[in-house]
């Protein structure tokens, strides 16, 4: 048996992992990089992560459960809803959770290694960005999600040494999905289309920051609908 401290995850690791996969899945989102296996197997994956990092946190679950069991994103979501009165406000936004659960638990680990089963289509992808959110928010809590880039502040988003800011491309991009996904309920296709949530429905004031961004269109809008065209121009300016 080895019980060498360094092979024990703690809640921390688990959770700085999890957001490692969720930037990644956001920026090669972003990329185009999406029909392939590794986009496609880390949505299940970033999920356990961050799944396993609130059960161990809340002292549910120690680690050597969390290791006898497995990859079972299924087995995890219910412990979680078994053990915690933790829901959002929202039923449909519940109900969108489960489904999206009960999708990714069919992505196997084996399809590292091929095309995904499942096919992440932008109103999934609400859900997720949206899910992974709420973890983050319940894990380290509302004062520190709120004052930080949804949770993200300290994650390693590294800025070449002659960009014109301080921000890393990675930073940038994903400061922009998360903004439109959890201050405006929409989410955008690789083909540049918007998928736009019903707002009163879909979304939670817990994975919002209340963030306004100067050059954001509807930010800075009178409330009626924006051009799509200055959406995706807005979406796909860096700097
Ligand atoms: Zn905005």
């Amino acid at each position: 048996m080895n019980n060498r401290q360094e092979d024990i995850e703690t809640w921390q690791d688990l959770l700085f992992t999890a957001n490692n996969d969720f930037t990644s899945v956001l920026i090669l989102g972003y990329t185009g990089i999406m029909p392939v296996s590794t986009h496609g197997w880390m949505f299940p994956h970033t999920l356990e992560k961050y799944l396993k990092s609130y059960l161990l946190k809340n002292n549910i679950m120690t680690n050597k459960q969390l290791r006898k069991s497995g990859h079972s994103l299924k087995f995890l979501w219910k412990k979680y809803t078994d053990n915690t009165n933790v829901s959002t406000t929202k039923p449909l936004l519940n109900k969108g959770f489960n489904e999206l659960i009960e999708e990714l638990d069919e992505i196997k680990t084996n399809s590292r290694y091929k095309l995904p089963s499942t096919v992440m289509t932008d109103r999934k992808i609400y859900f997720y960005i949206v899910l992974c959110s709420f973890f983050r928010y319940l894990i380290i809590g509302k004062i520190k999600y709120r004052a930080s880039l949804y949770g993200l502040e300290n994650h390693p988003f590294f800025p070449m040494s002659y960009m014109p800011t301080n921000y890393g491309y990675g930073e940038l991009i994903v400061r922009k999905m998360l903004h439109f996904t959890l201050e405006h309920a929409i989410t955008f296709t690789v083909m540049g289309s918007l998928n736009s949530m019903p707002f009163d429905d879909y979304s939670i004031s817990n994975t919002s920051i209340f963030e306004r961004l100067d050059d954001c269109p509807i930010c800075n809008g009178d409330g009626s609908s924006v051009a799509h065209l200055d959406m995706v121009k807005y979406y796909r300016k860096l700097f």
